[in-house]
């Protein structure tokens, strides 16, 4: 049986980091090639930025080459990292369209969710952009309930060593959404994919 791989969410892809200037793209590689150590349990879920990672052409030539072999899944995080909550219903609907129409002709992959820039419409305030989204053919998935990746690891550290209660872990963890920036410390999730890839290989 197929395992529903956990997914990692990574935002803004790709913008020039002050902690990584000159070598975002080396970064983000990096972080891609640390979650595909695992390819059976993990997928890298990338909330992309169309306007911002048109500076990283190989970058865009590096997500259409993995999203082809299964290993990235190329979403919306906007056209502009910007307030989305703070535009009119029929702007967003349209900077939506580009963005998705952007992810379409570069990757060759069609989008199906909005990951909104800090999560807006979770609120009153946003309560547009839900329905703006749907427009555009999106969902929108805010930040509510979002995962760390220290939830993660301290569930493996508290494990009792037995077959079957690893077994269960891995089992639980099916399908479910970890949030990590590529810029982020990434030390609980490399931990976190070596006991998956040790316990079920
Ligand atoms: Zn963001």
């Amino acid at each position: 049986m197929t395992y529903n791989r956990i997914r990692i969410r990574d935002d803004d892809v790709l913008v020039t980091s002050s902690s990584f200037r000159g070598k975002e793209f080396d970064r983000f590689r990096g972080f891609h090639n640390m979650v595909t150590e695992d390819p059976k349990h993990f997928i890298h879920v990338l909330a992309v930025l169309a306007t911002e990672i048109q500076e990283f052409p190989e970058c865009i030539a590096y997500i259409k080459e993995e999203t082809a072999k299964g290993t990235m899944q190329p979403e919306v995080h906007g056209l502009h990292h910007i307030d989305y909550a703070g535009l009119p219903y029929a702007v967003v609907v349209s900077q939506l369209r580009e963005a998705k129409d952007f992810i379409v002709s570069s990757f060759n992959y069609v989008p199906t969710i909005w990951y909104s820039p800090w999560g807006a419409g979770a609120d009153a305030r946003g309560e547009h952009l839900r329905p703006a989204a749907l427009e555009a053919g999106l969902n929108l998935v805010t930040c509510v309930g979002m995962i760390q990746p220290s939830k993660l690891v301290h569930e493996i550290r508290a494990l009792a060593d037995t077959p079957e209660d690893k077994a269960n872990l891995i089992m639980a963890w099916e399908g479910k959404e970890i949030l990590r920036h590529w810029w982020e410390g990434s030390g609980a999730l490399m931990e976190s994919i070596q006991f998956f890839k040790a316990n079920d290989p």
